[in-house]
């Protein structure tokens, strides 16, 4: 940018020093001029009074002598002086005497200037004294040339003024000169560097004295150089910024995966197109949604919960579901990494459609798990099952079972109608295996005609569980047995089973699986179309249960249970009651005590109908003693009543209909209920106890003191007996540890005002100690063994007459 001359600092400053400069010139030239004006006519009056003085005493003898020459002489010498242009001298009389004159000088413009300024009197009559008594005075005038006098001063004046004015622009253009050397060239060049600088171009420092304009380019220039750097950093930032941000956005956009950026509470604030694509949504919409509006497996708490437990700048992947706006599920996995962004939490979810993966995986698993043909679980996936529900059973002690099972002569089938028809006729038989067990367990095909079945969690107890697996053989072997309509061929088929309960001695997968195969040989040497159990006893027991199980269910009709009795006695050994005790009398196997047959009705549920029998008989019989004479001293017949049976929703009114129906007051039973039952429906067993003891029912515990022995029932519940259990009676001998407990029981059953009775007195030793302990009722074989209904009544006249005796 070039500057206008007539604006550089330079020219301004010379104009106004040349401006000032003249100013105080004229100013001081001017007064100089009017000092010299008055010094001037100063010295020129001086002068004309000399010349006057000097002359006055010869003029006034010239004309006090009339002498003309002398006056002539006097005039003459008069305008001699150059000032003086005319002289005249003039006697007394008034008549000239002598005038002489000479041309004055020509008046120019400067003399007439002159003559502005000096004004003198040009005129000049000296009044000369001739005699003293004369009135008239002579005098000598002189006329002065005023326009000599004026234009010498003039010229003077003149040249002075010139003087000063030359001075002056000398003075403002040497004052030009340096300033514009000194200021504005220097400035010039700052300009034009500033200049440069902006445009881009680095030049040398314009300045580099070291005075005023050298620090301010130094420092200038250090603050530019500054900056410089500054705004280089922060272009360089911005670029890099905005190729960054621009970058990262096509990447976004462009990105396989679907991507997410949300607040930790899930709210989506940026999607990428595949975001919008998976979920068949515009990306406007989803930024007013929740990521947990889409997944499938997280509530929005969960997914909260799950970004919050991230580790920052971690990437931790997860895999899930999203269900998009058409319905469709996707598989997921997403990838996700906490961010900060301006100081708030942000989290970028990738999410990538899994569902070929998915697939594949699905195919891999099940070529690899299952069977082709049945799609039942292969062998590899029941040995996992296997191993996992042993490491289970070990922990939760219940029991398990193992069951091998081979089509009998499958390889005729296959031989004579084709490896079709054999397929066919496997996949009807998984299929009617698999609807028969429970949904826990596993139903497995080895290949060829085997079917490994797993049946975890069946039991607590080995006897139980091995019947219930016992159970489950026979009634797959009864759905094998029925024929198949396949490919319009009728096909009769049977199987063999081998069975392995676990856990065992051997807690090994591969074991317990070759321990249900040898069983498998086993039921095949047998002659098929039969299960076996690996372990011999677990054999005899399980069939045992199962026959029990299959007889109980005729003993009630066909009359083959009895009731017998086993009398209680008092401290004088007076029959104060009696214990109906079940037997069953097999038409082979003669009697069975209830420990064999019970246990089994329990868990099959025939302790129902085997308890309303018992019940029954025992009313029928006490009604009939009735009938017959009852000694005074007897008081109750105490029933056994199953958990189960008690917990019948018509319990109470069964037994109310019994007791109608006999006519037997509920004064004269005494029901023994055992403690575990109370503890897991107390409040039932409660209300229940309730309403039986409206009717004058008693309750005994039984086997008190072998369960959890809870005072909150004790204190509760309407009881009347504590029955110390057989166990604390057997071999009790006073300060033993049973002594102890026995005496806890006593001390307790006085307390809450109850009465107590201990079961299986065997010795007197036992009776002493009991009667000892504060013990006053006793059964036992001591007193009697369980008897039939005929011998106890005898027993109860026998007593009537003892006492009456
Ligand atoms: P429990 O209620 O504890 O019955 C007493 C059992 O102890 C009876 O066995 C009895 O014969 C036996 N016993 C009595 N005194 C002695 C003795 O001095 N020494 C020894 N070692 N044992 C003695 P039982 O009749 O075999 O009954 C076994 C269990 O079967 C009973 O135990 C009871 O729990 C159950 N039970 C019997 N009858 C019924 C019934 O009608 N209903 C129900 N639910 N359970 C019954
Ligand atoms: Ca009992
Ligand atoms: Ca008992």
């Amino acid at each position: 940018m070039s500057l206008n001359s007539k604006h550089r600092i330079a020219f301004k400053q010379a104009r106004v020093v040349l401006l000032i400069s003249i100013l105080l010139g004229l100013v001081s030239t001017g007064w100089q001029i009017t000092l010299d004006l008055q010094q001037e006519r100063r010295s020129l009056q001086a002068g004309i009074e000399r010349i006057l003085t000097l002359h006055r005493e010869t003029a006034s003898l010239a004309v006090y002598n009339l002498n003309q020459g002398q006056a002539e002489e006097i005039t003459k010498a008069l305008i001699a002086y150059p000032e003086i242009y005319s002289a005249k001298l003039v006697d007394d009389f008034g008549d000239p005497l002598a005038e002489h004159s000479r041309p004055q000088t020509e008046s120019s413009w400067l003399s007439l200037l002159g003559s502005y300024f000096f004004r003198v009197e040009t005129q000049i009559h000296e009044s000369l004294s001739v005699d003293a008594s004369a009135n008239n005075t002579a005098r000598l005038s002189i006329d002065l040339d005023a326009a000599l006098i004026a234009s010498s001063f003039a010229s003077r004046a003149f040249t002075s003024l010139l003087f000063s004015l030359f001075y002056d622009v000398t003075l403002a253009a040497i004052f030009l000169i340096l300033f514009y050397r000194w200021l504005s060239k220097p400035i010039e060049n700052i300009v034009a560097w500033v200049n440069d600088l902006r445009e881009g171009k680095e030049g040398q420092l314009p300045y580099t004295e070291t005075d005023e304009i050298g620090d301010l380019v130094a420092g200038f220039s250090r603050l530019w150089e500054e900056r410089k750097q500054v705004t280089d950093k922060l272009n360089e930032t911005i670029q890099e910024l905005s190729k960054s941000e621009s970058f990262s956005r096509t990447l976004m956009d462009n990105a396989g995966d679907a991507m997410f950026l949300c607040f930790p509470d899930t709210r989506i604030v940026q999607v990428n197109n595949r975001a919008a694509q998976y979920l068949a949504e515009t990306k406007a919409c989803l930024l007013k949604r929740n990521m947990s509006e889409f997944s499938q497996n997280y509530s929005h708490d969960e997914l909260v919960s799950l970004f919050a437990s991230l580790d920052e700048q971690q990437v931790t992947s997860f895999e899930d579901s999203y269900r998009s706006k058409n319905g469709t599920l996707i598989p997921i996995e997403a990838r996700v990494i906490k961010l900060v962004l301006e100081e708030s939490d942000y989290l970028l979810i990738m999410v990538r459609d899994i569902s070929v993966r998915k697939e594949a995986e699905k195919q891999i698993y099940d070529l690899a798990f299952f069977d082709p043909l049945t799609a039942l679980p292969n062998r590899r996936l029941f040995m996992d099952r296997l191993t996992s529900s042993l490491e289970l059973h070990n922990a939760n002690h219940k029991f398990g079972a193992v069951l091998y099972l081979d089509l009998d002569r499958f390889k005729t089938v296959n031989d004579s109608l084709g490896h079709g028809v054999g397929d066919a006729l496997l996949c009807e038989i998984a299929n009617r295996i698999k609807k028969i067990l429970p949904a826990t367990s596993t139903c497995s095909r080895f290949g060829g005609d085997e079917f490994v079945v797993l049946l975890p969690e069946i039991g607590e107890n080995a006897e139980v569980s091995a019947e219930i697996a016992a159970n489950l053989a026979l009634q797959v072997l009864e759905q094998i047995r029925a024929p198949f309509e396949v490919n319009s061929h009728t096909l009769y088929c049977s199987a063999s089973i081998g069975i392995s309960m676990f856990p065992d001695k051997s807690n090994v997968a591969s074991d317990v699986l070759r321990c249900a195969d040898t069983a498998l040989y086993k039921a095949k040497a047998l002659g098929r179309n039969c299960f076996q159990f690996f372990d011999p006893e677990m054999q005899s027991s399980a069939q045992q249960r199962l026959d029990v199980e299959k007889g109980l269910h005729l003993a009630v009709d066909n009359q083959e249970l009895e009731l017998w009795f086993q009398p209680q006695t008092d401290i004088d050994d007076k029959i104060i009651g009696a214990e109906a005790l079940v037997r069953w009398n097999h038409p082979q196997r003669g009697l069975i005590l209830p420990g064999e047959f019970i246990p089994v009705a329990e868990d099959s549920g025939q302790i129902i109908e085997v308890g309303e029998w018992v019940i029954a008989e025992s009313l029928r019989l006490l009604a009939q003693w009735r009938v017959q004479g009852l000694p005074e001293s007897f008081r109750r017949l105490s029933i056994n009543i199953s958990p189960l049976q008690f917990m019948q929703v018509n319990f109470v009114e069964t037994l109310f209909a019994l007791l109608d129906a006999s006519k037997i007051s509920g004064n004269m039973i005494e029901l023994e209920i055992t403690e575990n039952m109370l503890l897991n429906k107390f409040e039932v067993a409660s209300n229940k106890m309730n309403l039986l003891k409206q009717r004058g029912i008693s309750f005994a515990i039984d086997d008190f003191g072998t369960g959890y022995s809870s005072l909150k029932y004790l204190r509760y519940l309407p009881l009347d007996v504590l029955k110390i259990d057989r166990s604390f009676v057997a071999g009790l001998r006073s300060l033993s540890e049973e002594a102890a407990i026995i005496e806890v029981i006593i001390a307790t059953a006085d307390r809450l005002d109850l009465q107590v009775i201990a079961e299986g007195v065997e010795t007197k030793e036992e009776r002493f100690a009991l009667q000892s302990l504060g013990c006053c009722c006793f059964q036992g074989y001591l007193f009697s063994k369980p008897v039939p209904a005929s011998q106890i009544y005898e027993m109860l006249q026998q007593s009537v007459e003892t006492t009456a005796s």
